[in-house]
C-alpha cells in the first residue's frame, strides 16, 4: 500500500470585475459567492490537494511540475483535468483509492451544505465508491490569513492499495 499527502492554499480575493479572484469552485462544485481563489487554473484547492496526494503516493512529480502554472495551457483550466491525469498514473501503476480523506479550511463559504456533492463528484473523477471519500469543512476560528477569509486551505490523505 502507498500513503499519498496533499495540501494546497490559495489567496481569496473579489471575483471580477471587482477584484482578482476567480469563481469559487470546489471539488469540482461551482459556488455563487462573492471572493474566489487568485490562480493560473481554476483554482480549485480541493482537486489541487487530492491530485497532489495521490501523485505523492506514487512518488511522481507533483502537480506543479506536471502542469506549470508558466504554461499559458493551464490557463483558467478546470482542475479536474490535474485529477484525471493523477489518476490515469495510478492506475498504470496498477494502484486504486484504498480510502481517502480531505480537510478544507476557509471561513466563507460554508461547505457542509454541498458536501454530498463534493464527494459524489470526487468518487466520480477517483472512480471509486464514495464511500471511500471523505470531506470535512473547517474554520479557521477568525485568525490568521485564512480565518479572516483572505485564504483557503486544503490538506488531504490518501491511501492506495494494489487494484484487486
Ligand atoms: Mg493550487
Amino acid at each position: 500500500m502507498r500513503i499519498g499527502h496533499g495540501y494546497d492554499l490559495h489567496r481569496l480575493e473579489p471575483v471580477a470585475p471587482h477584484g482578482t479572484g476567480r469563481p469559487f469552485v470546489l471539488g469540482g462544485i461551482k459556488f455563487d459567492h462573492g471572493a474566489g481563489p487568485v490562480a493560473h487554473s481554476d483554482g480549485d484547492a480541493l482537486l489541487h490537494a487530492v491530485t497532489d496526494a495521490i501523485l505523492g503516493a506514487l512518488g511522481e512529480p507533483d502537480i506543479g511540475q506536471l502542469f506549470p502554472d508558466s504554461d499559458q495551457a493551464n490557463e483558467g483550466s478546470d482542475s479536474a483535468r490535474f485529477l484525471v491525469e493523477a489518476v490515469a498514473r495510478m492506475r498504470r501503476a496498477r494502484f486504486e483509492i484504498g480510502n481517502i480523506d480531505c480537510t478544507v479550511i476557509c471561513e466563507q463559504p460554508k461547505i457542509g451544505p454541498r458536501r454530498a456533492e463534493i464527494v459524489h463528484r470526487l468518487g466520480s473523477l477517483l472512480g471509486c465508491p464514495t464511500e471511500l471519500v471523505n470531506v470535512k469543512g473547517k474554520t479557521h476560528e477568525r485568525v490568521d490569513a485564512v480565518g479572516e477569509g483572505r485564504a483557503i486551505e486544503v490538506h488531504v490523505s490518501v491511501l492506495l492499495r494494489p487494484m484487486t
